[in-house]
């Protein structure tokens, strides 16, 4: 079902009636941004695939291979991932801080010696003081692989797997540095996953350690193709993996909570998948966000996995369609058909499109105030409305929030009413029958994510 904006009613003047109340005027919510129109028409299919190529030409991107070569292995290539992000960042003002984080890492069964493990991270810092430690992290994985997972030197194209991706979140990194955002942006291209996510694990652990407030990780990994293994083309559509409740044996009691309430759906990781698919479709013409209710693909893992483990909410976009021959494998020619992950098989305006619903979600998240804290419904008696509570937001742009709801079969929001810039709210809907969010919304219109309300008698 597709969500009509404009079912929003007039609260704001209903709740004012009695006096003036300028300040809790409706922004105008389905309004495009025209910062972030500006961003999506600036991403380049051109630039993509001059990203992509250059990485297939290091040979390989192996996380064992040569780092002393300039021109092949993977330590050439994260210099020049480097180099191409701080020479971009430079010319958009010098605002986005580019380093490497690096740490070695022991022997496991997918690392024969120590390994130094080395992603590299450009930060592009909130320009708000009460959001600027809010961040939000995009991601894509620059090491590569063939058939053998410890063949260090062989050529391993990877330009689906990941160049794609690693082109996609350079290319978001140098666009989006041109512009501000409340909140904290992290681009980030890590090594080592196809061995075992070490990269990403390393960030992530260091940012539970550091109680870092990670809103949202987009993983983008194999985003690079739209052509299916049976030959057919699907330009028109991304997937977009959302986990649930974790698997996890002793449940945590804001899982049971949510379970116990059928909100099974409502997790942060879902809410998040519910707020990109709603921006990315708002802001790229013809172009679906396929949510899928699990966190990967059967026998499949990702970077976005570490993030969800520490308690974050993650997701993977990956293409539609997956054409096994063309990952993973060594370059070869079988029965007259070319194997490898190579990038005649890439479709660039493909990526660019991905990469547009990435960057559109990511500006909307990063402009929008944080989804309200301590969002309760109150169940101390029978009865047939919803009374919902929730803590004030800090940020100086706020204008009010908003309540949002839906059937509980439905996946996303059918209806939504602005309520104005107060801290509670009673709607004359059963908390029975629909599932409710609260979103705190700033002036220009900027929504944040929903918040699930946990009952309190
Ligand atoms: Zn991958």
């Amino acid at each position: 079902m597709k969500f009509s904006h404009k079912l929003t009613l007039p609260a704001a003047l209903l709740l004012c009636a009695g006096g003036a109340c300028a300040a809790d005027a409706e922004p105008n919510i389905a309004a495009h941004q025209a910062q972030i129109d500006q961003i999506v028409k600036e991403i380049s299919p051109q630039r993509i695939e001059g990203y992509v190529r250059k990485l297939v030409g290091f040979g390989t991107r192996h996380t064992m291979s040569d780092t002393v070569s300039d021109t092949r292995g993977i330590g050439a290539a994260r210099r020049w991932i480097k180099s191409e992000l701080e020479r971009c960042g430079a010319a958009a003002g010098g605002r986005l801080q580019v380093g490497y984080d690096s740490h070695v890492h022991p022997v496991t069964p997918r690392l024969s010696h120590p390994t130094e493990i080395v992603n590299v991270v450009a930060t592009l810092p909130g320009t708000q003081a009460e959001s600027v430690d809010r961040m939000y992290v995009v991601s894509g994985h620059y090491d590569s692989r063939v058939t053998d997972v410890m063949n260090a030197t062989s050529d391993a194209p990877g330009a689906n797997d990941d160049a794609s991706g690693t082109a996609a979140v350079m290319e978001m990194a140098c666009v989006m540095a041109r512009h501000k955002f409340d909140a904290t942006l992290v681009f980030m291209t890590v090594a080592a996953e196809e061995q075992g996510l070490f990269g990403a694990e390393h960030w992530a652990e260091q940012a539970k350690q550091k109680n870092w407030n990670i809103a949202g990780m987009l993983n983008n990994d194999i985003i690079g193709s739209s052509r299916a293994d049976d030959g057919h083309v699907d330009n028109t559509q991304v997937r977009l993996f959302a986990e649930g409740v974790p698997a996890v044996k002793e449940m945590s009691d804001a899982n049971r909570a949510l379970v116990a309430t059928g909100g099974e759906n409502d997790s942060i990781t879902r809410q998040l998948a519910r707020h990109i698919k709603e921006t990315g479709e708002r802001y790229v013409d013809k172009f679906a966000v396929n949510v899928i209710y699990r966190r990967d693909r059967y026998l499949r893992g990702g970077d976005h996995s570490p993030f969800l483990d520490r308690g974050y909410a993650a997701v993977r976009f990956t293409e539609p369609n997956e054409d096994f021959n063309h990952q993973h494998q060594d370059l070869r020619e079988e029965g007259g058909k070319k194997i490898g992950d190579l990038p005649e098989y890439d479709d660039f305006n493909y990526i660019a499109q991905v990469a547009r619903v990435n960057a559109a979600s990511l500006s909307s998240l990063a402009l929008a105030p944080a989804a309200p804290q301590q969002v309760k419904v109150r169940t101390a008696k029978l009865d047939n409305n919803t009374e919902l509570t929730w803590q004030a937001n800090k940020e100086p742009d706020l204008a009010g929030y908003r309540i949002v709801w839906r059937d509980t079969t439905a996946a996303q929001w059918q209806g939504a009413v602005f309520v104005g810039n107060t801290t509670q709210y009673t709607i004359k809907r059963s908390k029975d029958n629909f599932l409710f969010g609260v979103q705190a919304v700033d002036k220009d219109g900027n929504v944040s994510v929903a918040t699930y309300p946990l009952p309190q008698r």
